[in-house]
């Protein structure tokens, strides 16, 4: 016999888990599921066998210019503020990136000034009214050589497309700048949740009496074992539809880690800078193609954790298929044209939400599924009502 619930949500990510509390917290009984055996979808963090707190799913930065989704998040995390800073590694040596006047001046190997940084650019720039793809919209921003050196490569590695064949927000949301700024995001807030998104999202389901989680089951069981007057959805749409129109691509991923003792790491004090780090920021991007991985992520320069050890992780991009994780939805025009079939299908199952990057199939960072998901439910609310005054 299945039981009756509310609302049963598939996936327990930041869409499945920021849904679930705020419909419990109405006083409606939510079952959230994961085929996984841990909350947090891809956000989900845990020490590593070092003892080193890692993101398993590779670095997730929290970054948002919405003071309503920090302050929503806040109710279940104090925040640890990272300035989050990485390198580039290319022709045998570390460079400044994003592209910024330190770069410039690394490039021509003397002092400079934003002055005449602006003029290089303006002589090297491609004048391309519209960017149309992720080639154009850098080639427009800092011209050929720039974009060969720090984009070319990479993103043919991660995405197995010449940038002409992405959209022009995949490379487009890489700053450019011409001050000595830095940072790899532009987003207002910049912080890591304090103590893991791990324990923000326990923090969660605590607080929310009506939410109950049940791990490691799949929604073909799950559908079987509850009965719901709503289903949220926040796993693959294609396979929602059982691939219909056929399967959507996605990119995946390979993580190989390595752990360093305090001993080890001695020797590497040299090339970090830093004593206790193997390298010298949290992450260091390699753009050359002959790389089979494309960024060495050391995320203890971002956690603050203070251990005498460390752990680093290679990312090796990997087509998708069956037992993978789909970590990446392409950002183009054929994938965007499969995709439309399915959310035609979507728009007409009235009692079902679709919310989330797998849902949805956009590149979405997670404080816009944070977003998504807060947005959702005051819909959700708005059409079913609260069982307890609000
Ligand atoms: P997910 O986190 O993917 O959660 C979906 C969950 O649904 C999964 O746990 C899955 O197991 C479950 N599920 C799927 N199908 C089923 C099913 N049939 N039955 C049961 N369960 C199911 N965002 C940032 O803001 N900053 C970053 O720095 C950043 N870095 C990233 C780095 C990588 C390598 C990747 C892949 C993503 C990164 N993101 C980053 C994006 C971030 O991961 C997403 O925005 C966010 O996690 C999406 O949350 P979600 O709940 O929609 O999806
Ligand atoms: N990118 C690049 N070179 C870099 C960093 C990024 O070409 O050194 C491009 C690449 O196509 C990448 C995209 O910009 O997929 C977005 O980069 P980001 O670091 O935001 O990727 P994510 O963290 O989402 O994997």
């Amino acid at each position: 016999m299945a039981t009756e619930v509310d609302f049963l949500i598939v996936g327990a990510g930041f869409s499945g888990l920021v849904i679930g509390q705020r419909l419990a917290s109405a006083g409606w009984k939510c079952v959230v599921v994961d085929r996984r055996d841990h909350l947090g979808g891809n956000a989900y963090d845990a020490p590593d066998k070092a003892g080193v707190l890692t993101h398993q799913y590779g670095p997730h930065y929290f970054r948002s210019n919405s003071q309503r989704i920090v302050d929503h998040l806040s109710q279940f995390t104090g925040w640890h503020p990272v300035d989050y800073k990485i390198k580039s590694f290319t022709d045998g040596r570390y460079w400044s990136f994003p592209i910024n006047l330190n770069t410039f001046e690394e490039l021509i190997g003397r002092p400079s000034t934003a002055e005449k940084f602006e003029a290089w650019l303006g002589s090297n720039r491609i004048a391309i009214d519209k960017p149309a793809n992720s080639e154009e919209i850098i080639l427009a921003q800092v011209g050929r050589e720039l974009y060969e050196k720090f984009f070319k490569g990479y993103t043919i590695k991660q995405w197995k497309r010449h940038p002409r064949e992405l959209d022009a927000s995949v490379c487009g949301r890489i700053p450019i700048r011409t001050n000595r700024d830095d940072r790899y995001l532009r987003e207002s807030f910049q912080a890591l949740p304090e103590n893991g998104y791990t324990a923000m999202f326990e923090r969660m389901l605590d607080a929310s009496p009506g939410l109950e989680l049940h791990l490691g089951v799949d929604f073909s069981e799950a559908r079987k074992r509850w009965t719901c007057r709503h289903l949220v959805y926040s796993g693959p749409i294609d396979e929602y539809f059982g691939r219909r129109f056929g399967a959507l691509p996605y990119r995946s991923l390979r993580f190989e880690s390595e752990s360093f003792d305090g001993d080890s790491l001695r020797a590497r004090k040299e090339i970090s800078g830093k004593k206790g780090f193997w390298q010298p920021a949290m992450q260091v991007n390699y753009p050359d193609e002959n790389v089979p991985f494309t960024r060495i992520v050391e995320i203890k320069h971002a956690t603050g954790q203070r251990i005498d050890a460390t752990s680093i992780v290679r990312e090796f991009p990997k087509d998708w298929s069956e037992g993978d994780e789909p970590y990446y939805p392409v950002p183009a025009d054929d994938s965007a044209a499969i995709y439309r079939q399915y959310a035609e299908l979507a728009a007409r199952e009235s009692k079902v939400s679709f919310i989330g990057r797998l849902a949805t199939y956009r590149y979405y960072n997670m404080d816009q599924v944070t977003g998504m998901a807060l947005a959702e439910a005051e819909r959700l609310l708005k059409r079913y009502g609260t069982p307890i005054p609000l």
